[in-house]
């Protein structure tokens, strides 16, 4: 119970924390303006000085700001400018620094979800995504899909051009595969030859619609990967799993689920969608559908 309160303390004095940090430190990350509103965080700082001194002589000896200023302006001037530089020109630093982490911070996270070999998106950018989209759909009770997209035969490709010619197909095919989706879904290289998608507010059959337009959009373009492999057909299995709203199976499961569907889609044949859906009680209406 102790512990439960002062975790519950520390939560909200760091909310609280976090909160003024963003005022102090607004998120403006790549703009220009961070370095703007550094400098003239610094000027206000420097202000501190004078109208402290200001505060001092008023208090406790009761001279006005005017009558200060009349008789000491000097001091206030040496008060006021050269910690207003001072102030100034290490705000102006920081915020460049700041600016420059930021610039930089922005490539690390772009390089750290990125898959080395296609340029899409990698496992780690899925995983976090298609937890989030996870909690969007039970927030906006909108349904959800993830489809997993495994290249038929792609050993053979190796096999027989040999492996960085492997290479140059997935090269090729992921940016394929992502010409085929809308605003908002998410493709990302999930293993080797294996792609994951995930399709927000998307239901069984709109889900079934796309993945159809996927297959057809592999099948019907001629790859040429290398002069020995210039006109290579490539086909693709997908597994598709859709929760409907309201439903509480966790991601985690449903991107199983979608694996199983994959599975099915190679034992019945290749070249093939399988798809299963789960209701709002949690169930999954079987049989599954399969699609050619
Ligand atoms: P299936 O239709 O059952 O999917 O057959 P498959 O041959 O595609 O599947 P399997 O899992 O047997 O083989 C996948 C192959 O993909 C094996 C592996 O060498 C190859 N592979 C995985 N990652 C890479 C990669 O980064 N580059 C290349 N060139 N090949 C890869
Ligand atoms: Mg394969
Ligand atoms: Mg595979």
């Amino acid at each position: 119970m102790l512990n439960a309160n002062l975790r519950q303390s520390s939560i909200y004095l760091g909310s609280h924390l976090k909160a003024w940090v963003r005022v102090f430190s607004p998120n403006l990350l790549l703009s220009k303006k961070q370095v703007y509103f550094r400098i003239l965080q610094g000027f206000i700082l420097s202000l501190g000085a004078p109208l402290g001194w200001f505060f001092v002589r008023l208090v406790f000896f009761g001279e006005t700001p005017i009558a200060e200023l009349h008789n000491d302006f000097l001091l206030y001037c040496y008060l006021f400018f050269p910690t207003a530089i001072s102030f100034i020109l290490f705000s102006f630093a920081f915020g460049h620094v700041e600016h420059k982490l930021s610039i930089l911070n922005e490539q690390y996270k772009e390089l750290s979800d990125t898959d080395d070999l296609t340029g899409i998106k990698n496992v780690r950018y899925f995983r976090t995504r298609l937890e989030e989209e996870y909690f969007m759909s039970k927030r906006n009770y909108s349904p959800l899909s993830v489809a997993v997209v495994d290249i038929d035969f792609f050993k053979k490709i190796n096999d027989t051009y040999g492996h960085p010619v492997g290479d140059i197909a997935l090269q090729q095919i992921a940016p394929r595969l992502e010409s085929t989706l809308r605003k908002g879904e998410t493709l990302a290289r999930t293993g080797g030859e294996e792609f994951g998608i995930i399709l927000p507010n998307t239901d069984s059959n709109d889900a079934g619609v796309f993945a159809k337009r996927l297959k057809k959009a592999i099948t019907d373009k001629v790859f040429a990967f290398s002069s020995k492999a210039s006109s290579v057909p490539i086909t693709i299995s997908v597994g598709i799993a859709s929760i409907e709203p309201n439903n509480n199976m966790p991601a985690s499961e449903l991107y199983s689920l979608a694996d199983e569907m994959l599975y099915i889609a190679k034992e019945t044949g290749r070249n093939k969608v399988a798809l299963a859906s789960v209701n709002a009680a949690g169930q999954i209406p079987y049989p599954s559908r399969l699609l050619d």
